[in-house]
């Protein structure tokens, strides 16, 4: 890790000392479950619905014995009617195949239906205490930005933030650039003007922070930029 990297790493625990998940949960099936649901989703919206399924399918057997049918209707606001199949589906392999307990390894969460690398390390550092950066879109814009990462996939990304962040930072460094995201480096308009981490922010002295998808295209031109500096100079 850079000093540039140290000081936005600080500043961020400085700016967000209690950042805390914001979905609620209290156990791995149910933030199992919350996770899912959120894809595409607000968290305020899971929290509404989330207590009616906890209520009535409090753990994996439970859930394994209904239906796509009867769960959808009570996650209907959440969209996507794939997420009731895909939470069904992945209950009763939880029950099949891991005696009815949530897995704690990211080979075993990531072959539940519905779950891929996000949801599993969500899981894994939140339910089981386990080091992890899950990369959902804020963590993907946030890191690429301020240049704690620099790269165009989420693989790649929880890749170098992972080299870059010291392990017992992952779990929280996660909730401080959700929370940055949310509050002041919006997709669209980010805050720059407010921003405390201005000083250190890469996309800012480049200016192209205007969407993720431009940020992909603008890392990409730099890249290749600095390619054909590095193949001039040593021509
Ligand atoms: S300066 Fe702007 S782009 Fe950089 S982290 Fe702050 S809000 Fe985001």
């Amino acid at each position: 890790m850079d000093e540039n990297q140290r000081a936005i790493l600080d500043g961020l625990a400085a700016l967000y000392p209690d950042a805390s998940p914001e979905l609620h949960f209290t156990n791995p099936y149910e933030t199992l479950v919350a996770t899912i649901l959120a894809a595409q989703c607000t968290d305020a919206r899971v929290n509404q619905v989330t207590p009616a399924v906890f209520r009535d399918f409090p753990d994996a057997k439970a859930m394994a014995q209904t239906t796509p049918e009867v769960l959808y209707p009570y996650v209907k606001s959440c969209g996507f009617r794939s997420k009731a199949v895909n939470i069904v589906n992945a209950c009763k392999m939880i029950v099949e195949r891991f005696g009815g307990e949530v897995p704690s390894t990211l080979e075993e969460l990531t072959q539940l239906p519905g779950v891929g690398r996000k949801t599993a390390n969500v899981v894994l550092a939140f339910s089981f205490g386990i080091p992890a950066i899950p990369v959902d879109t804020h963590v993907f814009r946030v890191s690429n930005r301020l240049g704690l990462a620099d790269a165009d996939t989420v693989e790649e990304t929880e890749r170098q933030l992972m080299e870059a962040i010291p392990r017992d930072k992952w779990n929280p460094s996660h909730h401080w650039m959700i929370y940055h995201g949310r509050r002041v480096c919006h997709s669209q308009k980010p805050d720059c003007d407010h921003c405390p981490l201005r000083p250190y922010c890469k996309a800012v002295h480049l200016d192209h922070m205007i969407n993720p998808k431009q940020d992909v295209k603008a890392r990409a031109q730099a890249r290749k930029a600095r390619q054909a500096e590095g193949e001039t100079s040593n021509a």
